[in-house]
């Protein structure tokens, strides 16, 4: 997919990046979800996470200051969805912004009669599109159970590369349109129901608020914590691991 001239202008990237390797040690070392990268993976989380560094500007609002580490907690993160894919897929905007807790993003929006109105809840992320990422600090600190906002944000990046995000990020040669559809489809109605139902799941409910959220959701439980999607939605779990070309199962992680 990419020439001799991407391949070289990368290579000399990684190769005059100041990446700390003690400071890169101990972010892969914050991170349960990533012990099972074999060596060859952690090498090439590293050069995406290069890559993202040089591509992007990852940087505090709010009064939150960036150090080094606290970017590349969030570069780590956000490169583990592409660890097979490419930097590429991160294509057309450049910022992600950090707040020190949750944000009141206004966003305003007209209904159906025409009344404008002013959404002020508080947000741990949120993704434009073609616009930058928004992360709340608070909620990018490093955990094992099933919730990562930063995978979560970066999920809607990929789903929004053929417009809105819908759940439905384009598809690999090779896939197939309707597995992904009938896999998604029936699992999101199924959810909805039983969070309707009261039931715990071991899936964050707000995966029931569209399809969307649930390719979101779905994408944070299938990197920490696959047994999870497995049991609940087997063939979703298969449709994520032929898109993000992963097995975190088989990695070991629970
Ligand atoms: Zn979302």
């Amino acid at each position: 997919m990419f020439g001799f001239l991407t391949r070289w202008w990368r290579n000399r990237i990684i190769a005059r990046a100041p990446l700390d390797s003690a400071q890169w040690q101990r972010t892969l070392g914050r991170l349960p979800f990533l012990r099972g990268l074999s060596e060859a993976e952690r090498e090439r989380l590293r050069r995406s996470v290069i890559l993202f560094l040089h591509h992007k500007s990852i940087h505090g609002a709010g009064g939150l200051e960036l150090d080094a580490e606290m970017q590349l907690l969030i570069a780590a993160q956000a490169c583990l969805p592409i660890l097979n894919l490419d930097i590429d897929y991160y294509r057309g905007w450049v910022e992600v912004i950090v707040y020190p807790d949750e944000f009141v993003p206004r966003v305003q929006y007209s209904d159906a009669a025409g009344v404008v109105h002013t959404e002020r809840e508080p947000h741990a992320g949120e993704a434009w599109l073609q616009g930058p990422v928004i992360l709340s600090w608070a909620d990018v600190a490093p955990s094992a159970d099933g919730i990562n906002v930063v995978v979560h944000e970066f999920a809607h990046k990929l789903d929004m590369l053929n417009g809105d995000a819908n759940g439905f990020p384009p598809l690999h040669r090779g896939m197939s349109r309707e597995a992904w559809s009938h896999a998604f489809g029936s699992a999101y109605a199924d959810f909805c129901r039983r969070v309707a139902a009261g039931r715990e799941e071991a899936i964050d409910p707000y995966a029931a608020e569209s399809p969307g959220e649930f390719f979101a959701v779905l994408s944070e439980a299938f990197f920490e914590t696959p047994r999870a999607v497995i049991d609940l939605y087997p063939r979703v779990y298969d449709q994520l691991r032929l898109f993000y070309r992963q097995d975190p199962a088989a990695r070991g992680v629970m």
